[in-house]
């Protein structure tokens, strides 16, 4: 059953104990505004509506607490205990222009079993609560950071958790996180019902989707839910997203060496896109380079530079929108599942 985000729970609470509403409004400006996370600390509250606060939802607004937090130049990578002693992962990313972008879980582990992913590996512990997911973002922004933008790319398939609509609703509530659909990034290997849904309810937010083979059998193969959604169907509902929503779609590929980044593969993916709406000119493809040292799986080598190119410059050459994704936070190791891996592996030394 769906559970009511907190923010929801502290207004009827309010309501029940018959306060006025503005004092709803001086919780969400503390917290959103003044970054105070403690209702003890939120002065303008009366002290006896403070006590009830906490003995109601505890001492503190965040509800998950960082384990452990490892730091590269530009990229932080934190480690969440969530209820049930369960752990999940958030990337924080920042780049020179001083743009801040993080990449939060939407479950703890992942049942859907796509060979190259480390997430894959652990198996689906369970999908994630709203608060879960916000709780994430609400960490960073306590701490006094800018949240620019949000891929829902870390651990778990996002449309295979329907608290995930209530999350994105949370966002971009103008008196909660406030943040514009824009610069939300849902990411996903094709749940069409779920891709539907964004096309009605959250039209502007961006959609990645994870092809990573553009042949339907090779693609079952790499990603077991291309038996359930297969590619044409999925392809046909992002050009229903793109033709109601006139927005871009993201194609996710990740270069696979020796299995997908061959020539034919690029000639298949220009053929698969240029047939569409608009001769594909509404997709985008990002080629991501496979980092071997994630342990997934299946193994794949180390990335051929050389296919890498040859495979950009026939999607180029073809007139479809494409670019090479840096190694940026490759010292850290951004992947799903790794940092989550690393942990369970010293605990149980
Ligand atoms: Fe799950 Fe995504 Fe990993 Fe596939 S790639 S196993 S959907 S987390």
């Amino acid at each position: 059953m769906q559970q009511k985000n907190k923010y929801i729970r502290i207004q009827e609470f309010l309501k029940q104990n018959k306060f006025p509403d503005f004092r709803m409004n001086q919780i969400k400006n503390a917290v959103f505004k003044g970054r105070i996370n403690y209702f003890n600390e939120i002065t303008v509250l009366p002290k006896s509506l403070r006590k009830l606060l906490m003995n109601e939802f505890g001492d503190s607004i965040l509800n998950i607490a960082a384990l452990k937090v490892q730091h590269s130049e530009q990229v932080t990578k934190v480690l969440f205990e969530i209820s049930g002693d369960e752990k999940i992962e958030t990337v924080n990313m920042k780049y020179k222009a001083g743009w801040e972008s993080f990449c939060i879980s939407s479950q703890c582990g992942c049942h859907f079993g796509c060979t190259f992913c480390a997430t894959g590996d652990i198996g689906l512990k369970r999908s994630l609560t709203s608060d879960e997911m916000t709780d994430q973002i609400l960490y960073f922004h306590l701490k006094g950071h800018s949240i620019d933008s949000i891929s829902f790319m870390g651990m778990g398939e996002a449309l295979a958790n329907i608290q995930v609509f209530d999350a994105l609703h949370v966002l971009t509530n103008p008196e909660l996180f406030a943040l514009s659909p824009r610069r939300l990034s849902i990411s996903t290997i094709g749940i069409i019902p779920g891709i539907k849904k964004i096309t009605q309810d959250y039209p502007q937010v961006n959609l990645t989707f994870s092809l990573h083979s553009p042949f339907n059998e090779q693609r079952s193969k790499l990603m077991p839910i291309n038996e359930r959604f297969p590619l044409l169907e999925v392809m046909d509902t992002l050009d229903e997203h793109i033709r109601v929503t006139s927005r871009k779609v993201y194609i996710a590929y990740i270069m696979l060496p020796g299995v997908n980044d061959s020539i034919d593969h690029a000639n298949e993916v220009v053929r698969l896109l240029r047939s569409r709406y608009k001769r594909g000119n509404l997709f985008h493809v990002n080629i991501i380079r496979y980092n071997p040292t994630v342990s997934s799986p299946m193994r794949f080598e180390e990335v051929n530079e050389k296919q890498v190119v040859n495979f950009y410059k026939k999607l180029k050459s073809a007139g479809i929108n494409v670019t090479v994704r840096s190694q940026f936070g490759i010292d850290i190791d951004a992947a799903c599942g790794q940092l989550y891996g690393n942990y369970q592996k010293n605990k149980n030394r």
